[in-house]
């Protein structure tokens, strides 16, 4: 019998519990200080890991300190500092838009809305939802790879659309759990819910899923530490 929506609710929420305790401290692993410096890391953060954007801002950050600054850099020499992570000429463009359109419409300071943040250049729903939840304290859920394919096994969601799976995700649980439940999503797609074989044998949700046994058991190994930085 099909899942009802007050049931898919109860579900959704059981999920949010089990997944807070498994992931208690789920938190971005970017280091940023302002919203700017967010804002800046999770441009670059595209196509890169996290650790390697790390190892570039320090440098970006304090030669270009603010919107203002970068609006006004050599877009050589943003290249240069950025060429690391990939994609340099598409992330400085994207850089040096947004500081443009912050310094010009916005009085140089990052907006807060979701309405505002996705006016700026390089800036989509994914990016726009890390700012909200990690620097303005409001809701943002943030659909990456990982949660994407987590929701769709785990029901929670009938679209491969990542602007779908936000509203139909977002509707199951209240707004204050949105951000948590994207970070702890994320640890669990890269730590346990792998995109093959899952580990559905160490999974701590595994009694709320509707995919139990249909991905082949592994061999068993050892359970992975798991880290709490997404
Ligand atoms: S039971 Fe398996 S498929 Fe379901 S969420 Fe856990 S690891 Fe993923």
């Amino acid at each position: 019998m099909a899942e009802s929506k007050p049931q898919l609710k109860a579900r959704a929420r059981r999920i949010g519990k089990i997944l807070a305790a498994a992931y208690p401290k789920a938190r971005i692993s970017l280091d940023f200080e302002t919203p700017w410096q967010c804002l800046v890391a999770t441009i670059l953060s595209a196509q890169c890991t996290d650790a390697r954007v790390n190892r570039v801002t320090p440098v970006l950050f304090s030669e270009l300190p603010t919107p203002a600054a970068m609006a006004a850099a050599d877009p050589g020499h943003v290249q240069k500092l950025i060429v690391t992570t990939g994609f340099f000429r598409q992330k400085t463009k994207s850089l040096m838009g947004a500081a443009r359109a912050i310094v010009e419409r916005y009085g140089g300071k990052v907006p807060d809305t979701m309405e505002n943040l996705v006016t700026l250049p390089g800036v989509g729903r994914k990016t726009a939802n890390v700012l909200l939840g990690h620097v303005y304290g409001k809701p943002g859920f943030v659909v990456d790879t990982h949660v994407r394919r987590v929701s769709h096994r785990l029901g929670l969601t009938s679209s491969k659309d990542p602007d779908e799976i936000e509203a139909q995700v977002g509707e199951l649980l209240p707004p204050d759990q949105w951000t948590p439940l994207s970070m702890r999503l994320i640890l669990h797609g890269r730590q346990i819910c792998y995109a093959r074989a899952p580990r559905c044998d160490q999974c701590p949700i595994v009694k709320e899923c509707p995919k139990i046994g249909v991905f082949p058991a592994r061999p068993a190994g050892p359970a992975r530490r798991r880290s709490q930085r997404i």
